[in-house]
């Protein structure tokens, strides 16, 4: 696969797809721009080569085609003072306008076109909206690691139309790097904390992972399940009721396998979901009617901290409870802290996969560990062994 580093953007007009799908409040402001800043060095070498960059995102959920809330145009400002330079904005991603301001550009320029998925045919992967893209630059750039798992129109059926000169960014670069790291050769000990609500999210990639970690530490919403089905009482926590004898499978295959599986030993608990519930700790499996599990307890922190200071490879995904709520922040923010550590002491350590990496830069961690992945889903998918189509059309 060839990298922006391997070519010469002189004169070129790049069409980039990077994921600008960032969070914006009711004035529509950005709220995190973590998305815009990871593109800048892209960007940037695209311009010092004497290019010019095209960037062409999507934002939010658009249903019925062009929508005030969420047209790009909201982030211009942003953008420019983000590159330094003035950038360009075209009202529709395809069509005259887009076409004109795309063949005015000159070296060092940027245009960023209205939101791709004002046209359905984006998501359906649609190849004559995708060629109607490929048109407006004559090197294909995909930087958007985010939706590389989706076969969007300009996330990978538009590479066709680029046999040679299509390319990944240095945020797909790094994405893949540092996903590779926690795959292969890894060093050991090896410990994998997987948290988040739903098992069901998270079945494959756990399955995958019992043949490869030493450790296996799981907490959050699906740990409550793996309690239920061991016959514990877990009140009103979250449950997947359908996925307990799954729950009990995966126990008996990590024995099998020779990793050692960590659950929760105790509960931070509520008297309902909110931040200003009351709580109390107690022993898991011991949570009474009326209450739920919404953090991990101190010596289950105890437990995993140590797990996880020892060990040289480390990858987290998914929070250890309700972190949004400062009461049930501990746990993740416990782990976190370790993961910095173990990190200072040479180990190797991936955050990703949605809202860990969230806990992480709400903790201030952000810096302090190997690397935080912005992949989302896209990390997930690749993590379980599949084919990305964004990262398959560009090989070959
Ligand atoms: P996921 O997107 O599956 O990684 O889940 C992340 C969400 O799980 C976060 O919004 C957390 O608040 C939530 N979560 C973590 N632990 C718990 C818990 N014990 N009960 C309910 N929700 C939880």
């Amino acid at each position: 696969m060839k990298t922006v580093d391997q070519y010469n953007f002189s004169g070129k007009r790049a069409l980039v797809r990077v994921d600008f799908n960032v969070p914006l409040n009711e004035r529509f402001e950005i709220t995190d721009d973590t998305r815009i800043r990871a593109a800048v060095p892209t960007i940037k070498k695209i311009l010092s080569d004497g290019g010019s960059a095209i960037l062409m995102s999507h934002l939010g959920r658009p249903k019925d085609g062009p929508t005030d809330k969420y047209s790009l145009k909201h982030i211009v400002s942003h953008l420019t003072t983000a590159f330094g330079t003035e950038v360009k904005f075209a009202t529709d991603c395809i069509g005259a306008d887009a076409t004109e301001l795309a063949q005015s550009l000159a070296p060092g320029q940027i245009l960023l076109l209205e939101n791709l998925r004002f046209y359905k045919e984006e998501e359906k992967g649609d190849v004559a909206f995708a060629e109607k893209l490929s048109k407006l630059g004559n090197v294909y750039v995909n930087d958007a690691f985010g939706t590389a798992h989706r076969a969007h129109a300009s996330t990978a059926i538009i590479a066709q139309f680029f046999p040679t000169d299509k390319m990944t960014g240095y945020v797909m670069q790094a994405e893949i790097e540092n996903a590779k790291k926690v795959l292969d050769n890894v060093d050991r000990p090896y410990t994998a904390i997987m948290g988040g609500s739903k098992i069901s999210d998270k079945i494959l990639i756990i399955e995958r992972l019992l043949d490869k970690v030493d450790n296996l530490i799981i907490g959050g919403g699906m740990s409550h399940t793996f309690s239920k089905a061991q016959g514990g009482s877990i009140g009103n926590s979250l449950l997947e009721a359908d996925k307990q004898d799954l729950a009990l499978e995966l126990i008996q295959k990590a024995k099998d396998k020779g990793v050692k599986l960590y659950l929760p030993i105790d509960n931070v608990i509520a008297d309902k979901f909110s931040p200003d519930a009351n709580t109390d700790v107690v022993t898991t499996g011991q949570i009474p009617d009326g209450w739920e599990g919404l953090d991990v307890g101190p010596k289950t922190i105890e437990l995993f901290v140590d797990v996880v200071k020892n060990s040289k490879t480390i990858l987290w995904n998914g929070p250890l409870g309700v972190f949004e709520f400062e009461k049930f922040a501990g746990g993740s923010k416990a782990i976190a802290e370790a993961i910095v550590e173990a990190t200072q002491n040479g180990a190797f350590s991936l955050i990703g996969g949605g809202d860990s990496a969230a806990a992480v830069n709400q903790f201030g961690f952000g810096e302090q560990v190997s690397y935080v992945s912005t992949g989302g889903g896209a990390l997930l998918e690749y993590m379980e062994g599949k084919t990305l189509p964004g990262v398959a059309a560009l090989e070959g």
